[in-house]
């Protein structure tokens, strides 16, 4: 398999991760945290369920991924996601120091106060990572739209 082929699988991972939150009547998105290549964890998006804004699926992997290594730093980990990150899962990536980031659909910059490239571009900004972006974007919006759609009807 080549890169490309390998991030595809591991985004269809983080695909059927946002499928299932929305069963749950959470905003679809999944994230798939590796290291050095190695799967470490999974996570959905849980801000309904768990009752935390800060509950998106790229912080719970960061959050189970530390704990699982038993490292604060994520050096050399590569975290897939379904949508472009907000401005806290950005700042997150920055403290955890994740070497690559590969996301799918974009984000409507007005709700996210900028993307995830204007944030890495500040001066300030004290580790920087690899960015591959709109990998199955139009799997993963299509997921997300349909998602809005049913809600705007009151079906979840
Ligand atoms: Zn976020």
């Amino acid at each position: 398999m080549g890169w490309r082929d390998i991030d595809v699988y591991w985004m269809r991972k983080a695909l059927v991760l946002a499928k299932q939150a929305e069963k749950q009547g959470e905003v679809p998105v999944g994230a798939v945290l590796l290291l050095n290549g190695t799967l470490i964890v999974t996570a959905s998006n849980q801000t309904i369920t768990q009752c935390d804004p800060t509950a998106h699926a790229e912080m719970l992997v960061l959050r189970k991924a530390a704990k699982t290594v038993n490292n604060h730093r994520l050096l050399g980990s590569t975290l897939y996601v379904t949508l472009e990150p907000c401005l806290m899962c950005t700042g997150a990536m920055i403290h955890a120091r994740i070497s690559r980031l590969v996301f799918a659909a974009y984000d409507n910059p007005s709700v996210t106060s900028g993307s995830v490239f204007s944030i890495l571009q500040n001066q300030g900004i004290h580790h920087r990572f690899l960015i591959t972006d709109g990998l199955l974007a139009d799997e993963s919006a299509e997921i997300l739209r349909e998602f809005f759609v049913q809600r705007r009807r009151g079906l979840n």
